[in-house]
């Protein structure tokens, strides 16, 4: 590569650590070595049939045109009955996009607001692409450790710390993807009265997980304990983790209507609007029949409570059972300092996972790639079978050292 040719703010980020850790997990698979792969970050499962069967239809009858910008009608109008329905939350089809993914309203928002140095707020352990995307959009990511004592969440006290006259944002995701902690009605209550004095901070929320949960609650939005700041929230969501539709690459942002306005302005000249046949795909799994997503949490239910049961037997490894989303953040503090049978001493979670790897070719993402350390992220949306083999191996691996 020429880096000169290439422009400093991408020479400044990163690619997906998850999507380097898994091209590690299949050249070992290319070379012959048995993998199991705990590195996926997305439903195992088909896309229900009723949603493949309407964007058949809608390739037939026509729907393969541009769309406008924000989405179709259709699309934006299942997206606000959503949000009534199930958030209480009331938004008009005008402060509603379409998105290629929560991805990309995440990465417009930011690219759409930030001024140069500005400061984003990331509680950490957060998803990895956040402070790639500030930087990316020459903000600046400010992230905050949010302790395993603490529940991995940030508290009104280290918010409070954090703000300065340059915060822009405060990226909030729950349950949190790699932890799978969420905030109640009353944290957010608590951060919410930070934010009072700081009328300058927008809010987004990145309510992905929304619908993968353990115990039976609802998830609870922000502006369901804070509905004064509906002008400075932007709520991003989408129906990949939802509906399994993680190819479809539907996701939306629901907000005040200069930033969506801002969003389609730049959105247009860019990406233009998401896929007309994924958009009437989309519309049909939020209009349609909810069974699939209640049937798939009980699945995922069972596989958290199985593996955690594992991984809480090994000596050495601990994990905090996750309210919500697919992976279990493990605790490895009792491994590091520890030699490997070819006489490697464990310094820091990269260590381990690199150990895991090679030794017994289980894939895992180590903490670091998360902002908090020493952990390692194993999903658990996989066979249980798949899940039994990896815990068996990760076991056998930790039992082989010194
Ligand atoms: N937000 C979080 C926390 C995620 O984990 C992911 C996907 O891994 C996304 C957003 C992206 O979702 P989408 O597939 O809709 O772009």
């Amino acid at each position: 590569m020429n880096p000169s040719r290439i422009a400093e703010r991408v020479r400044r980020i990163k690619p997906s650590p998850s999507t380097s850790a898994a091209d590690r997990a299949n050249e070992l698979r290319r070379q012959g070595k048995s993998i199991v792969n705990l590195v996926v970050g997305e439903p195992d499962f088909n896309t229900p049939e009723h949603i493949r069967r309407a964007a058949a239809a809608a390739m037939d009858a026509g729907a393969t045109r541009y769309t406008l910008m924000a989405g179709t009608v259709e699309l934006r109008q299942a997206i606000a009955a959503k949000l009534e329905r199930e958030n209480g939350l009331t938004y008009a089809l005008s402060e509603i996009i379409a998105t290629n993914g929560a991805k990309s309203a995440i990465y417009s928002a930011l690219a759409a607001t930030l001024q140069s140095g500005d400061e984003v707020i990331i509680p950490a352990p957060y998803w990895v692409s956040y402070p790639d995307m500030v930087l990316a959009n020459d903000g600046v990511p400010v992230t905050v450790p949010c302790p395993e004592a603490n529940g991995f969440k940030i508290t009104p006290a280290q918010l409070a710390a954090a703000i300065t006259p340059r915060t822009r944002w405060l990226l909030l995701n729950s349950p949190s993807n790699p932890t799978g902690a969420s905030y109640t009605v009353a944290e957010y209550r608590a951060l919410a009265e930070v934010l009072a004095a700081h009328p300058q901070v927008l809010v987004m929320t990145d309510d992905i997980y929304e619908h993968i949960r353990f115990d039976g609650e609802r998830t609870p939005h922000l502006l369901n304990a804070a509905p004064e700041l509906r002008d400075r929230t932007l709520a991003i969501n989408g129906v990949s983790k939802t509906y399994a539709m993680t190819g479809w690459r539907i996701g939306w942002a629901a907000g005040p209507r200069d930033l969506i306005l801002a969003l389609d302005t730049l959105l247009s000249q860019s990406a233009g609007n998401c896929c007309s046949i994924s958009q009437a795909a989309a519309a049909a799994a939020l209009n349609g029949d909810q069974g699939f997503v209640a049937e798939s949490v009980i699945v995922y239910k069972q596989r958290r409570d199985a593996t955690l049961a594992r991984i809480n037997a090994i000596p050495g490894l601990s994990c905090r059972s996750p309210d919500g989303a697919f992976y279990l953040y493990i605790n490895c503090a009792g491994l590091i300092g520890k030699t490997t049978p070819e006489g490697k001493v464990l310094v820091q979670d990269g260590d381990v996972v690199m150990y895991l790897l090679e030794k017994e070719g289980v894939a895992v993402v180590a903490g670091t790639a998360y902002g908090l350390s020493p952990y390692f992220r194993l999903s658990i949306a996989t066979s249980i079978e798949i899940l039994e083999e990896g815990c068996t191996r990760i076991a056998r691996a930790v039992a082989a050292l010194r």
